[in-house]
Parts: structure tokens; C-alpha cells; sequence
């Protein structure tokens, strides 16, 4: 069984697609989308909008609001190991006899969630 909600996007009733109009010849409107529910117990950002638009207008109007709700005022930080640079060189060859070479640098983390205090 499922059930729904409407659209929490702001701006949801007034984009212009098919799928919006509503009402009888001479009083139609764009109503907002509905959004189903399948499982009440597993809801994430597509159980409230229809869209990621609806959501981006949504936070964008609600920026101060949503950042109340975990305000950062230090930066966060994840254990690395000193990063790897690996240098690479192809196979092919350019006129001039050189190779085309490229960097790639492995940042590998720190495995914390055995750690205990
Ligand atoms: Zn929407």
C-alpha cells in the first residue's frame, strides 16, 4: 500500500509541464505534484519532491533554516595517509620522441572506527 504527499517545492505549481494541469476547460490551474510514499520507514529527499529542482528550491528558500539544524563553525576532518604519487608513462610517443606521462596520487584514509576514547 502506498500513500502520498504533495510536492514540498516552493515552486512546484508553477513550472509549465503537462503532467501540472489540472481543473475543467476554463479554469485550469498547475497544481503541485503529488510524491508516494512506498515505505514510511525508508524516506529520503524523494519522499517529500518530486524533482530535484523542487528540492534545490526548497533549500535554496530554507538556506538559513537547514543550516540551523548543524551549524559548522570549525571544518571537519578525515585521517589520511600521506597521500602516493604515481608517476605514469604511455606507450604512446609524440613526434618530438617524447611520451605523454601523467601523475595520479592515491589518497588512501585512515581506517578510525576501531579506535577506542
Ligand atoms: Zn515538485
Amino acid at each position: 500500500m502506498s500513500e502520498h504527499v504533495w510536492c514540498h517545492g516552493p515552486n512546484c505549481h508553477t513550472y509549465s509541464t503537462t503532467d501540472r494541469v489540472r481543473g475543467s476547460k476554463g479554469s485550469k490551474v498547475l497544481r503541485t505534484r503529488k510524491v508516494k510514499i512506498y515505505d514510511r520507514s525508508n524516506t529520503h529527499m524523494y519522499s517529500y519532491f518530486c524533482s530535484n529542482g523542487c528540492y534545490n528550491d526548497f533549500a535554496d528558500k530554507h538556506a538559513e533554516q537547514i543550516i540551523r539544524l548543524e551549524p559548522r563553525h570549525e571544518p571537519l576532518e578525515t585521517p589520511i595517509e600521506d597521500p602516493k604519487k604515481t608517476k605514469h608513462e604511455s606507450d604512446y610517443t609524440y613526434s618530438d620522441g617524447t611520451r605523454h606521462t601523467w601523475t595520479t596520487t592515491d589518497i588512501k584514509k585512515i581506517d578510525t572506527s576501531n579506535n577506542v576514547g
